[in-house]
């Protein structure tokens, strides 16, 4: 099986690189794939750096391991190819009543990289990531496949989560799925004038929701600074749709409304309109509304209504810094936004969340505490500098940054972040001895040659 050489890129567009890129049909074109190296599994691409690279190597596009069994209604499992995204796991589910357990803030990401990435959602507080999810999967590796469950082997299980792909190729999963009643979520929505309030309310009331998320506005500065609108919510029970005819109890997820056809050559989104969008979305939001019903795409996916919306970042393309420090440095996120918004450094709404305990992979990123991302247009000439700043400040206060989101981290603060990574490779080498697996990140951070 050869493949083409391509050049790829993350979804931030910062740092492509080119490989020779194959996809298996089969799980014989995965072990044939990998009985040389380097070479590194990808996904939809859906992570912001260069995870999913393997510059000079060979890149595994899992897209072609897809099947889907129906879901287990006895056990509310599922058993899905590593190449079948959320989305069109949903597409199934939600009609049969049953949701993903932990979806991020798109559904364009597959089984295989929701895995190796350990993805959380807003419901991290109460129902932990995606891995406290999986029953199961199946695994090749250069010494041949596996399949691993937490009791079989606890140590490839929970290092897979958030390994970015550096243990092996996810062949197959099977999923615990949630139970819903319907496909609309009852949401209570609340805009806070400023940082502090929006955190307190958090702090105080986040455990009597299953979702909760903040918007939050970097670029206001003083009194209303880190101006925020909180949206928090639950599954709608059947009964809550008494009344309301026209809406179908369970609905799939919509379809992209627009896309964006190419990279406008200086790209759309600056400080001005970054600021007038981020304006027009505070205004738009109720100042306080209880028990609105809104659609499963509306409340975790807003961002997949717009196709490829990462061009409109224009070809030098945009970073998303996502961090996460522990309760006793929630100080930390006021200082980050304080930091982005005295430099001028424009950024997009920011997303702040709880966060409960991580899982015990040397590379889980949750800790139990606050996570902030912020996705920024490279282009400012201060913001290699003031990311440097924060890299130190995040890694002082014992926080680290997210890996899937990570285009920039130095080897020297990836190893002070993530002080374990050493008891990642001794994994990885337990099932690929000669270190085939290998991506631009982990060679970036040092924890590949
Ligand atoms: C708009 C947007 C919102 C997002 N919101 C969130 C969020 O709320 N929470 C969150 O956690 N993340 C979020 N993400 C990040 C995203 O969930 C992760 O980056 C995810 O890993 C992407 O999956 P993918 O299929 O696109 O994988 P890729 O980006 O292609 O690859 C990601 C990693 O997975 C590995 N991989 C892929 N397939 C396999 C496989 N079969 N076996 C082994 N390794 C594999 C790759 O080697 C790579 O290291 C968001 C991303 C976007 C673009």
């Amino acid at each position: 099986m050869s493949g083409h050489h391509e050049l790829l890129a993350g979804w931030g567009n910062t740092a492509p690189s080119m490989a020779e890129v194959v996809r298996p049909r089969t799980e014989a074109e995965v072990a044939l794939a990998l009985s040389s190296g380097p070479i590194i599994a990808r996904g939809l691409g859906r992570s912001y750096g260069d995870p999913a690279q393997c510059a000079g190597g060979t890149v595994l596009l899992n897209r072609g391991l897809w099947h889907l069994s129906p879901i287990d209604l006895a056990s509310g499992t599922i058993t899905v190819g590593a190449g079948v995204s959320l989305d069109e796991i949903l597409r199934v589910s939600v009609a049969a009543g049953y949701f993903v357990a932990v979806t991020p803030g798109t559904r364009q990401v597959t089984v295989g990289g929701a895995i190796a990435a350990d993805i959380h959602g807003k419901n991290h507080h109460l129902d932990g990531s995606f891995m406290n999810h999986v029953v199961s999967f199946r695994l090749a590796t250069p010494l041949g496949e596996v399949t691993v469950t937490k009791e079989s082997d606890p140590g490839l299980f929970w290092a897979t989560g958030g390994a970015m792909g550096l243990t092996g190729v996810v062949l197959e999963a099977t999923l615990a799925l949630m139970p819903i009643e319907s496909s609309w979520v009852s949401v209570d929505t609340e805009r806070f004038e400023n940082l502090d309030g929006v955190m307190d309310a958090m702090a105080t009331g986040d455990a009597d929701y299953r979702y909760s998320v903040a918007w939050v506005d970097c670029m206001t500065e003083g009194p209303r600074m880190g101006r925020a609108v909180l949206t928090r919510g639950d599954h709608a029970p059947r009964s809550a749709l008494e009344g309301r005819s026209a809406r179908h109890p369970l609905e799939p997820p919509a379809a992209p409304l627009l896309s964006v056809p190419l990279t406008p050559p200086s790209g759309l989104l600056n400080r001005l309109s970054i600021s007038a969008f981020n304006e027009a979305w505070f205004r738009k939001a109720p100042k306080k509304a209880d028990g609105e019903l809104h659609s499963l795409s509306s409340f975790f996916h807003p961002l997949d209504g717009v196709d490829r919306w990462n061009r409109m970042h224009g070809p030098r393309g945009f970073l998303q810094y996502q961090f996460v420090v522990d309760d006793a440095h929630g100080e930390v996120v006021r200082t980050a936004i304080e930091r982005l918004s005295s430099n001028k450094v424009p950024s997009f709404l920011a997303v702040l969340k709880r966060f409960g305990p991580g899982n015990p992979g040397p590379l889980s990123f949750p800790l139990e505490g606050w996570t902030l991302a912020l996705d920024i247009p490279v282009g400012p000439p201060q913001l290699p500098a003031v990311l440097d700043q924060l890299d130190e400040i995040v890694s002082e206060a014992g926080g680290r940054l997210y890996l899937a989101k990570d285009s920039r981290l130095s080897p020297e603060m990836f190893a002070t972040m993530y002080p374990r990574a050493a008891d990642l490779m001794d994994v990885a080498r337990r099932v690929d001895p000669e270190g085939r697996l290998s991506s631009d990140l982990s060679r970036r951070i040092g924890l590949t040659d």
